[in-house]
């Protein structure tokens, strides 16, 4: 790839799990949030802006985040909350680039190099997906677009928060050297000290030094690679994670389940999580996968392929309740996931209609069974998203009668 220009983003949500719970608690906005650990023992996992300018920051003991800032509201973490918003964050992301890879919950690299032609430059797709995470999830993202990975990351840095930074094509070297030799990734505390000792500052002394130079002081393997990456020289590849192949979710109960009733409600919800999580991503898959773990611990998949992709949670919800009757329900189960794979790579579902109809669906083939239900699931899920998915998943138990009426597909699995 070395010498092809390419478009990579890096994108981080904004002090994100104080974030989500401002979003939740309006009284907490403005307020220093710092979630963390249960005890006085524990160390900080997030600390909301406000919290901040008291000194508070990620890692520090809560112990000593109290004593700097006594007013501030700490809570535990809620990781289902901040691991589903992140699912539908990530959604986003996926609309632009199946190239995106997870750093974290909060923060990831997506390369555009060829969504340019579709959905514009790399600052315009970065605008468009902080924009769509603000309106979708009320948070905010920042973004650094560059055309290497340490460029980008740092970029986000600088503009943190709420902020996009673009460093221009060809600009990566001039916009590095100013920068902390301690930026760049590999340079710690005793780096930064050896550097410091043959007159490295910034990026920029380093890129300007030959490499004899540093050779001496780090020796010639990191010598090389520094001097690079201070050059802007930086040729890793986003590496996409698997998980863009399926959209699913595994839950293990807190007591066994057992019997055909209650893992059916169990299949319910997670039918309902995985087809927000694809609509959101705009991914329909034709299979579904049933995983069943009992409670000895021994574990059986079972899986359909349907007639036509889908993200509609009713079918995937009857799909996998039908591969409930393939397995021995009558054993406690201590854990049951839903998957949806087989996405049809060229085909990206149409956009989600507006909930009350308009021109926008006059073009498509769909029946209007099919464009009620999509016009459905958009109002669903923001209801979802804003009041949590438990409010509306289990009425769908009492709609059997609609639910017998969707159209039957074939199982391809044992042919
Ligand atoms: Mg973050």
């Amino acid at each position: 790839m070395a010498g092809e220009k390419r478009t990579i983003l890096h994108l981080d949500l904004d002090a994100f799990y104080a974030s989500v719970e401002q979003l939740d608690d309006p009284a907490l906005r403005g307020r220093p949030v710092i979630v963390g650990g249960p005890s006085n023992r524990g160390v900080v996992c997030a600390a909301s802006y406000e919290a901040r300018r008291f000194g508070v920051r990620s890692a520090m003991p809560t112990s000593q985040a109290r004593r700097l800032c006594p007013e501030g509201v700490f809570l535990n973490p809620r990781f289902s909350r901040y691991g589903a918003l992140s699912d539908q964050v990530f959604g986003v992301y996926r609309r632009y680039t199946p190239l995106c890879e997870p750093l974290s919950l909060d923060e990831a690299f997506l390369d555009v190099t060829a969504s340019r032609a579709l959905h514009g430059d790399g600052p315009s797709i970065a605008a468009r997906i902080r924009r769509e995470v603000r309106e979708e999830t009320g948070l905010t993202v920042s973004a650094g677009v560059a055309e290497v990975k340490l460029a980008a990351k740092i970029a986000t840095d600088l503009g943190k928060p709420d902020g996009l930074t673009v460093v221009p094509p060809g600009g990566v070297a001039a916009f590095l050297a100013p920068l902390a030799v301690g930026k760049l990734w590999g340079v710690g505390g005793v780096t930064e000290a050896a550097l410091r000792r043959i007159g490295v500052s910034t990026i920029g002394d380093l890129a300007r030094l030959p490499e004899s130079a540093v050779s001496a002081a780090l020796g010639a393997d990191r010598a090389r690679g520094l001097r690079a990456l201070a050059r802007g020289e930086d040729e890793r590849e986003v590496v996409p994670d698997e998980a863009a192949r399926s959209v699913g979710g595994e839950e293990t109960f807190e007591q066994d389940l057992t019997g055909e009733v209650a893992l059916a409600r169990a299949l319910l919800l997670q039918a309902g999580r995985v087809g927000r999580r694809l609509r959101a991503a705009r991914l329909r898959g034709r299979i579904v996968t049933l995983k069943v773990k009992y409670a000895d611990f021994t574990q059986v998949t079972r899986r359909v392929t349907l007639e036509a992709p889908t993200d509609d949670d009713r079918l995937i919800y009857r799909t996998a309740r039908g591969l409930l009757a393939r397995i021995e329900a009558g054993r406690p189960v201590r854990l049951a996931g839903v998957t949806v794979s087989g996405f049809d790579e060229e085909a990206e579902a149409p956009p989600q209609l507006d909930l009350f109809g308009g021109p926008a669906d006059a073009g498509l083939a769909a029946p209007t069974g099919a464009r009620r239900r999509q016009a459905l699931h958009a109002a669903l899920d923001k209801l979802a998203d804003k009041y949590g998915e438990r409010t509306v998943a289990p009425a769908d138990l009492s709609d059997r009668g609609e639910a017998e009426r969707w159209p039957v597909h074939r199982r391809r699995d044992r042919e």
